[in-house]
C-alpha cells in the first residue's frame, strides 16, 4: 500500500487530548496492517488566533488542501468567547468546511450493548438502534448573509439569514438516498415546512428525488416532532437528512442514545477533495487538561476515514471492534461511568484499544499495569 497523507488539526481543550489518541491509534493500524501514514499538524480554532491571528490561517488551509484526508479535534473555549465574529475558533471550523466544500455530515448512532446502562433512555428504547444523520454542512443559517447586528431608528437589532440554493438541498439529499440504498432503504427528511419557506423547497426536492430512488421509502418529519421521535422510538430511524442547523440539534440529542457525546463520530464528505473526520462534540473546556475526556468519538472518527477515504474495511472494523471489546471488558471513560465498572483515563482507553487491537487478551494485561 502506498503513503496515505494526513493532515491532523488537533484544534483546542480536549481537541487536542483526544487527536493525539487517534494518531496513537492510527500509528498502531498502520504498523498492523502495513500502511504508512504521514501525519502533518496544522493550527485551527483558538490556538490559530493566538499565533497566527485567524482562526483557519492559510497554511493550514494548504495543507489540508495537500493531503489524503483531514482528522480535526475540536475548537473553542472561553478564552476566546468574547472575541468580535470574525476572530471566534469556531469560524475556523465553518471555513474549513466551506474551503473544502464539506457539504455531507454523516454521522452514524448505534446503541452498543455493554454501554445500555449509561444511556438516561431505558434499556428497550435503545436496543439495536442503528441510524445514520446526513446533516447538510455549508449552507442554511450558519452561513447566510446578512447576518449580525445593527441598529435601525436607535433600536438594534440583529439577523441570520437560512440560504440555501435548491441544488445544494438536491445534492445533500442524493447523499442521504445513495446512503438509504446501502442500508435498510428509508429517509426520513427533517423539516419545518408548516413554517419556513426553505423546507417548503427542501420537502419539494425530495419528493422529486425520491421518484429517482423508487426503492427507497421516504417519509417527512418535522423537525419538533423528530426530536421527540428520536427519544421515543429511535429504532424507527434507518437515514435521517436534514439542514445544518436542525442536524446540529438532532445529533446531540441522539448521542444520548449512546450515552455520551464522546461516543459520536463523524464523516465530513466533499465532492472532490480530501474528507475531514470529526467528533461530534465541542472542545468542551469543562474537562479540558484533566485526562478524563472521552477519545472514542474520535478514534471512532478515524476508523471512519479508514474506511471512507482510503478503503481500508478491515483495518476501519478493527479498531471497531477494539473499541467494542475494551468496553464489553468494563472499562469507561468518566462520562459514561456505570456503576461497578472502571473508570480510565484519554490516556488509559487509547492504550486499551490499541492493546484490544493487537490481541484480544492484552487488555488485562494492560490494565494490570496500571492497577
Ligand atoms: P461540548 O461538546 O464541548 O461539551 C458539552 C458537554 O459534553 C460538556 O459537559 C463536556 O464535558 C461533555 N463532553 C463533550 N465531549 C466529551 C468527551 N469526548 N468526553 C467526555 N465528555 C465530553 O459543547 P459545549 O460545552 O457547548 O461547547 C464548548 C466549546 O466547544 C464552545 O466553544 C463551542 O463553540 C465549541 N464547539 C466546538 C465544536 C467543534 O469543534 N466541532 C462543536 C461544538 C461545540
Amino acid at each position: 500500500m502506498g503513503k496515505r497523507k494526513i493532515a491532523v488539526l488537533p484544534g483546542d481543550g480536549i481537541g487536542k487530548e483526544v487527536a493525539r489518541g487517534a494518531v496513537e491509534i492510527l500509528k498502531a493500524v498502520g504498523e498492523q496492517f502495513h500502511h504508512e501514514f504521514q501525519f502533518s499538524y496544522g493550527l485551527i480554532g483558538g490556538e490559530a488566533i493566538d499565533v497566527e491571528g485567524s482562526p483557519l490561517p492559510q497554511d493550514t488551509v494548504s495543507l489540508c488542501q495537500n493531503v489524503d484526508a483531514v482528522l480535526l479535534g475540536a475548537v473553542g473555549g472561553p478564552k476566546w468567547d468574547e472575541n468580535p465574529p470574525q476572530l471566534r475558533p469556531e469560524k475556523g471550523l465553518l471555513q474549513i468546511r466551506k474551503s473544502l466544500n464539506l457539504f455531507a455530515n454523516i454521522r452514524p448512532v448505534s446503541s452498543h450493548s455493554s454501554l445500555s446502562d449509561s444511556s438516561p433512555l431505558k434499556k428497550e428504547i435503545i436496543e439495536n438502534v442503528d441510524f445514520v444523520i446526513v446533516r447538510e454542512l455549508t449552507g442554511g443559517l450558519y452561513f447566510g448573509k446578512p447576518s449580525g447586528r445593527s441598529v435601525e431608528n436607535g433600536e438594534e437589532f440583529v439577523v441570520d439569514t437560512l440560504y440555501y440554493k435548491r441544488e445544494e438541498m438536491r445534492r445533500i439529499l442524493t447523499t442521504a438516498f445513495e446512503l438509504a440504498m446501502s442500508r435498510n432503504k428509508k429517509v426520513t427528511s427533517v423539516d419545518k415546512a408548516n413554517v419556513l419557506e426553505s423546507s417548503k423547497m427542501w420537502r419539494e426536492v425530495a419528493v422529486e428525488l425520491s421518484k429517482e430512488y423508487k426503492e427507497v421509502t421516504l417519509e417527512h418529519m418535522l423537525v419538533d416532532n423528530a426530536a421527540m421521535q428520536l427519544i421515543r422510538n429511535p429504532r424507527q430511524f434507518d437515514v435521517i437528512v436534514t439542514e445544518n442547523m436542525f442536524g446540529d440539534i438532532l445529533s446531540d440529542e441522539a448521542s444520548m442514545i449512546v450515552g455520551s457525546l464522546g461516543m459520536l463520530p463523524s464523516a465530513s464528505l466533499s465532492t472532490s477533495g480530501p474528507n475531514l473526520y470529526e467528533p461530534i462534540h465541542g472542545s468542551a473546556p469543562d474537562i479540558a487538561g484533566k485526562e478524563i475526556a472521552n477519545p472514542i468519538a474520535m478514534i471512532l472518527s478515524a476508523s471512519m476515514m479508514l474506511k471512507h477515504s482510503f478503503n481500508m474495511v478491515e483495518e476501519a472494523e478493527a479498531i471497531e471492534k477494539a473499541v467494542d471489546s475494551v468496553l464489553a471488558a468494563g472499562y469507561r471513560t468518566a462520562d459514561v461511568q456505570q456503576f461497578g465498572k472502571r473508570t480510565v483515563s484519554t490516556t488509559e482507553m487509547v492504550e486499551l484499544v490499541k492493546a484490544a487491537l493487537a490481541e484480544d487478551n492484552a487488555i488485562t494485561n494492560i490494565m494490570s499495569a496500571y492497577a
